[in-house]
């Protein structure tokens, strides 16, 4: 483990990495210790036994765990939680109510990942199962959950997903983003987007990003990937990377190249933004936010946007 999750593994918060595909530092689940231990974004059905595994080495098991917390329903978040349920029937889920029927039936979900991934669906994202039900628990934000002795406060953070939340422990000043403050992979200095299709949208993005930063957090918990210190400066960088990104694609899309260059030249832009050096962080990156479905995410936005003109 890096310095930068040992610090972390305290008695409230915990990070463990999901080992993505076998590669560290792409997905990682926070823990929340205490009375009623919950898990944040239990992360792919791919890595399930890595899971528990992790979790029985920092002594837990997941018999311990009361709650499962989802910040948004796409599966590199979520796809473990049905498989979890099926095996530890005492779990309860909370996921934003726009996103709970796709946990119970997630055909559509299913479908939406297949166009993105085809044929590595199954070997990147495993089986997805259903949530029952009466298991979940929906938000719209504004709701304050009471897991034991921690109190959390639920924000609506559409931007990336209309179905994100962010969760909000004022006590230790810990906000649990998701995808909402970008992708930033330890060891660097700033955050990447995450664009994917189909539901980006850079205004509400902004407006969550305000939010974030009037809750003054002292730690950003990112799945990908792990704890920020530096929130301050982090939520303006990634601000201003976030509308780089966007205007970049705007004026790709208007100069009419074609798509496979505005692709690369997009790439070019985030290789330079990052001085990304070796193979293996270069891989990391590929797989936490791979720059061609932030680049289709981005151009979706803008045609609906024109379309809706
Ligand atoms: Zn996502």
């Amino acid at each position: 483990m890096t310095k930068q999750n040992q610090t972390l593994w305290t008695e409230h918060i915990g990070v463990i990495d999901d080992m993505h595909l076998d590669q560290s530092h792409v997905i990682a689940t926070h823990v929340f210790f205490g009375a009623e231990p919950a898990l944040v974004d239990p992360g792919p059905a791919s890595t399930v036994a890595n899971l528990e595994a992790e979790l029985a080495a920092h002594g837990l098991a997941f018999g311990d765990i009361r709650h499962i917390l989802l910040t948004h329903i796409h599966l590199d978040h979520a796809g473990a939680t049905g498989t979890l349920v099926a095996r530890y029937p005492h779990l309860r889920v909370y996921v934003h109510e726009r996103g709970a029927s796709h946990m119970i039936a997630p055909d559509r979900l299913i479908r939406s990942a297949t166009r993105l991934y085809g044929a590595d669906m199954e070997r990147f994202w495993g089986k997805i199962r259903p949530v029952p039900e009466q298991v979940i628990t929906t938000l719209a934000g504004g709701e304050t959950l009471r897991l034991g002795e921690r109190t959390l406060s639920v924000y609506d953070a559409p931007g990336h997903a209309p179905h994100h939340v962010i969760y909000f422990d004022k006590a230790s000043g810990a906000a649990c983003v998701g995808d909402t403050a970008g992708v930033r992979l330890p060891g660097f200095a700033r955050a990447r987007p995450a664009t994917p299709p189909p539901d980006v949208d850079i205004e509400a993005w902004l407006r969550t990003l305000d939010v974030l930063s009037g809750l003054e957090p002292r730690l950003l918990l990112l799945t990908h990937f792990g704890p920020i210190e530096d929130v301050a400066e982090h939520i303006t960088n990634y601000r201003e990377t976030l509308v780089r990104w966007a205007e970049f694609v705007r004026e790709g899309m208007a100069s009419g190249t074609d798509e496979a260059t505005q692709i690369a030249r997009l790439q070019a832009l985030a290789d330079e933004e990052l001085h990304i050096e070796s193979e293996a962080d270069f891989a990391r990156y590929k797989d936490a936010s791979p720059v061609d479905l932030n680049w289709h995410g981005l151009a979706r936005y803008w045609r609906q946007r024109a379309a809706e003109r």
